[in-house]
Order: structure tokens, then C-alpha cells, then sequence
């Protein structure tokens, strides 16, 4: 007979767990692709997907990590897209070939309208007295996608606001001051850049957008994921979306979307995870797992 030590341990082992959402400084995340998959390993997590925002430059960090940490690196990405003009939809992509030139081009129109934006937002602050300089926005964003959290932290150091929070809300939040609308594509666009990078496309943080017909179209356009955990997602809305998922089909996912911020109680890497299964099952449905669908794609 087992003792119950052992049983205890084989229940351990068996419940492997991943975070399909982790932000790194590739893009507003603040800790490297080398420390999220530390924290990945810290948590005993299986596995964990780095999913930047509209690039894949901490990619290759990550995976070299993953391989000296022993923890598996899913490559992914989290594209900012826009629906009908009106509702910010952001797509997730697991499993992309991150080397695929299309996919990188199409990342590149994005990561270039992000340096546009935050030049004309630093241009606004300083028309409106907030005297920050470009050239240390660029600095705080260390080469990675520059973005409103670096501006807000330029704004908190040049001390017209105490913190990144209240810099947000003062000058940076839409009709604000330095405020400056997003480029973004559709999530058709990303979704078909990702299919062509070989990934698996997947609606992040679905019940933020409380518009299910929308869900429905993007399905119909050939999502095969939604993240139903996630840290904004009441237990309600995660059992909700999970069930959706199970009635149309797709692979229900969940991750922290830890962006290694030290305040403000954001999430941690591990925070929210998924069991290992559903990780198999985005493999599956990627162009690494199932070969009928390269056909499909080809054709
Ligand atoms: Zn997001
Ligand atoms: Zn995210």
C-alpha cells in the first residue's frame, strides 16, 4: 500500500499548471523575459507564455531561459487591435513561429506608430507645462515597445504627478492632456498574421469586453481560443466563459497577465494559471501539432 506521503506527492506531480500571460520589459512589463521565467520556475509552474504587447523581441531571452531553468517558453504575443473603430480587442497568439517575416513586419507597422504616439504625447505634455523629454521616455522604455507607462514614468519623475497611477489618470487616460489615440489593426488582421506565424489566436480578457456577438464573429473568423481566467475576471465571469468555450469548441486559457509592477497589487507571475492540458491543446492547434491544418492554411 501507498503511503500517504507518497500519494500526496504523486498529486503534486500530477498538477502541472502554466501562465499563458506574462508582459516582460520587451514591452511594459517590468522585470526581463530571464526574470519572468524565473518567477515561472519559482512558482513550479510546467510551462509559461510570454506575451508581449506587439512585439517578440524578449522571445529569445525567454526561450534560452526556459532551456536553463528547465521550464518550458511558450512564444506568443498579445496584439492591441481595434473592432469597428469603437472596441479595443486584444488578441493573443501561442505557439507563433516568432521568426516568421510577416508576422514581424506587421509587428513593426505597430511597434513604429507606438514611437509616433509617444513622441506626440510627450509633444502635447510639454504644449500643456509638463516639461518631460523624449529622449528619457526612450531611455525608460530600454529599447523595448515604447508606451504610456514609460510617458507616465517620465511625468512621475519630472514630478507633476506622485505616482504612475495618478500620472495616468491626470494627463494620460483618453481626454486627457498628453493623450494621443492608439494606430491599431483590426483583430481580424492580427488573427490572420498569427495563423500565418503557425500560432493559435485567442481572445484575451473576454468578459472586459462584454460584447459577445463580437466573441462570435471573431470565432466564426476563425478564433480557437478565449482566456477565461484572468485577474480581472469575477469567478462568475471565468466559470461563464469557460462554459461558452466548451459549447463552441474552443480551448478555454488563463494567465496572470503579471506585468512584474510592484504596486498597486497587480498580479504576479503564477498568480493565475491553467492545468497543463490546455497548454497540449494549443500546441495541438498550432502548426507545430496538427498537420492538416498547415493544408488548410496553404490553401
Ligand atoms: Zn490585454
Ligand atoms: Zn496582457
Amino acid at each position: 500500500m501507498q503511503d500517504v506521503q507518497e500519494v500526496l506527492n504523486n498529486h503534486f506531480i500530477m498538477e502541472r499548471l502554466a501562465d499563458l500571460h506574462t508582459h516582460t520589459t520587451a514591452s511594459d512589463g517590468c522585470l526581463t523575459p530571464t526574470e519572468v521565467v524565473e518567477a515561472a520556475k519559482r512558482a513550479e509552474l510546467a510551462a509559461v507564455a510570454i506575451t508581449d504587447h506587439d512585439t517578440v523581441g524578449g522571445i529569445d531571452e525567454a526561450l534560452a531561459a526556459g532551456r536553463k531553468f528547465d521550464i518550458e517558453v511558450i512564444p506568443g504575443v498579445e496584439i492591441s487591435t481595434i473592432y469597428q473603430d469603437r472596441v479595443e480587442v486584444h488578441i493573443l497568439g501561442y505557439f507563433i513561429d516568432h521568426t516568421s517575416p510577416t508576422l514581424i513586419e506587421r509587428l513593426d507597422v505597430l511597434k513604429n506608430a507606438r514611437y509616433d504616439r509617444a513622441m506626440q504625447m510627450v509633444e502635447k505634455l510639454n504644449a500643456a507645462g509638463v516639461m518631460i523629454d523624449f529622449g528619457r521616455v526612450q531611455e525608460l522604455a530600454g529599447g523595448g515597445a515604447i508606451g504610456r507607462p514609460h510617458v507616465a514614468r517620465a511625468i512621475v519623475e519630472a514630478g507633476a504627478a506622485r505616482s504612475m497611477d495618478s500620472a495616468f489618470g491626470k494627463f494620460l487616460k483618453e481626454g486627457g492632456a498628453g493623450y494621443v489615440p492608439r494606430y491599431k489593426i483590426s483583430p481580424m488582421e492580427a488573427m490572420e498574421a498569427i495563423s500565418e506565424a503557425g500560432g493559435v489566436s485567442c481572445c484575451a480578457h473576454v468578459a472586459k469586453l462584454k460584447r459577445d456577438e463580437l466573441l462570435v464573429e471573431l470565432i466564426n473568423r476563425g478564433l480557437r481560443a478565449i482566456e477565461a481566467s484572468h485577474p480581472d475576471h469575477s469567478r462568475a465571469g471565468r466559470k461563464f466563459y469557460k462554459r461558452f468555450a466548451k459549447s463552441r469548441g474552443l480551448i478555454a486559457t488563463g494567465g496572470s497577465d503579471a506585468h512584474g509592477f510592484a504596486h498597486n497589487m497587480r498580479p504576479g507571475v503564477g498568480d493565475v494559471t491553467v492545468d497543463y492540458d490546455v497548454v497540449r491543446q494549443l500546441r495541438q492547434a498550432s502548426r507545430f501539432g496538427d498537420s492538416s491544418r498547415i493544408k488548410c492554411l496553404e490553401e
